[in-house]
C-alpha cells in the first residue's frame, strides 16, 4: 500500500502533462494456443520524455527534494542512462539543479542521451569505472562524501525506498486480477516496488538484463523485506550482457512491432518480452493464466542502439 504522502504542487503540475498508462491486451497466435492472456501495462505512454518506471521511481524522491528544500540532485548512470535522462528533464521542469556522474570517458561527440541531458541543464562529470563502482556503495540520500548544503544524493537507478512508493501507484492502477506481474530488472528497485504492492496470491517475476546479476536477489530481498516470497528473478535472458543485443533479440523486437505496433527497447523491455514468449514455448505458464508485463519505457535508448548496431 502506498503511503499517503503530501504531494508538492510542482509535482502535481508536472504530472498533469502526463497521459494515462493503459493496459493493452496482446493478441498473438502463440498466446491463443497456450491459452494464456498477456497484457502490457503501458508506462511507456506516460510521457514523451520521462517515460516508464523512471518517473514512477522519481516522483516521491523529487517530492522529498522539493519539500525538504534541497536545490540540487546528484546521481549516477551509464552513458545511455534512462535514469539520468529522466532526472535531467524532470529537474529542468521542476527547477531542481541536476548533476550526473557518468561512467567512462566523455564520448565525442556526446551521444543523443547525453546531449539531451546537457541541453536540460544537467552538469556532467565523467568518472572511471573504478570510481563508478565505489559510488555504488552510497545508498542513502546523504551518504555521498563531501555533499554541500542543498545537495541530495540519488543512488544508481534511483534506488531509494521512496522509489517504491511511486512504483506502488502503478500497481494500484491495475484493476483486473492477475496471476503474474512481470518486469525487466536493472537495479531491481522497480521489481521490489511491484512485489511490495502486489496481492500476495500473485507472483512477481523479474527478468535481469545484466549478466552475472545474481547479487540482485539479495538486494531486492533487502528492499522488499524478508516476509514476502511470491517473487523470482530469471537470469537466463541477458542475451550476452547489459547493452548487448543479438540478432534473435533484434528480430524479436521487429516482429513484435509488426504484430502489435508496440515498440520495445533493446536493453530491458525487448529482453523481457523475448523471455516471456520463450518461457511460454517452454510451458512455464499454465493454461488460463493472466500475465501482466510492465512496459517500463526506455525507448530513448534505442537511438544509440540503432547506431551501434549499424556501426
Ligand atoms: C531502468 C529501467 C529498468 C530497470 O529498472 P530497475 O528499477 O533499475 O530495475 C527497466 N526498464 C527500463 C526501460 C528502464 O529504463
Amino acid at each position: 500500500m502506498a503511503a499517503i504522502l503530501p504531494v508538492n504542487p510542482k509535482i502535481t503540475a508536472l504530472q498533469q502533462s502526463f497521459s494515462t498508462s493503459v493496459l493493452t491486451r496482446i493478441e498473438h497466435a502463440k498466446l491463443h494456443q497456450a491459452g494464456v492472456e498477456l497484457w502490457l501495462k503501458r508506462d511507456d505512454l506516460l510521457h514523451p520524455v520521462i517515460s516508464g518506471n523512471k518517473w514512477r521511481k522519481l516522483k516521491y524522491i523529487l517530492n522529498d527534494v522539493l519539500t525538504a528544500g534541497y536545490d540540487t540532485v546528484i546521481s549516477m548512470g551509464g552513458a545511455y542512462s534512462n535514469h539520468l535522462h529522466a532526472l535531467a528533464y524532470a529537474g529542468s521542469e521542476l527547477g531542481i539543479k541536476t548533476v550526473g556522474l557518468v561512467r567512462g570517458e566523455r564520448p565525442e561527440p556526446l551521444n543523443p542521451t547525453l546531449d539531451d541531458v546537457r541541453k536540460w541543464g544537467m552538469a556532467l562529470h565523467f568518472v572511471s569505472r573504478g570510481r563508478y563502482r565505489e559510488l555504488r556503495q552510497y545508498r542513502r540520500h546523504d551518504a555521498l562524501p563531501r555533499l554541500q548544503a542543498g545537495e541530495y544524493w540519488l543512488p544508481e537507478g534511483g534506488a531509494l525506498n521512496l522509489a517504491l512508493e511511486g512504483v506502488a501507484e502503478l500497481v494500484e492502477e491495475i484493476t483486473i486480477p492477475y496471476d503474474m506481474l512481470c518486469t525487466a530488472c536493472g537495479t531491481g528497485t522497480t521489481l521490489a516496488g511491484l512485489v511490495k504492492a502486489s496481492p500476495k496470491q500473485s507472483h512477481v517475476l523479474g527478468v535481469a538484463g545484466l549478466k552475472n546479476a545474481e547479487y540482485l536477489h539479495a538486494e531486492v530481498a533487502a528492499m522488499v523485506g524478508g516476509h514476502l516470497d511470491n517473487w523470482t528473478i530469471n537470469f537466463d535472458y541477458h542475451g550476452g550482457g547489459f547493452a548487448k543485443i543479438n540478432n534473435d533479440l533484434w528480430d524479436f523486437i521487429n516482429s513484435f512491432k509488426q504484430e502489435t505496433n508496440i515498440d520495445l527497447d533493446g536493453i530491458y523491455t525487448g529482453k523481457l518480452l523475448f523471455a516471456l514468449f520463450d518461457l511460454l514455448g517452454k510451458g512455464y505458464f499454465q493454461r488460463g493464466q493472466r500475465i501482466i508485463a510492465l512496459h517500463t519505457g526506455g525507448l530513448q535508448g534505442n537511438r544509440s542502439l540503432a547506431a551501434r548496431l549499424s556501426g
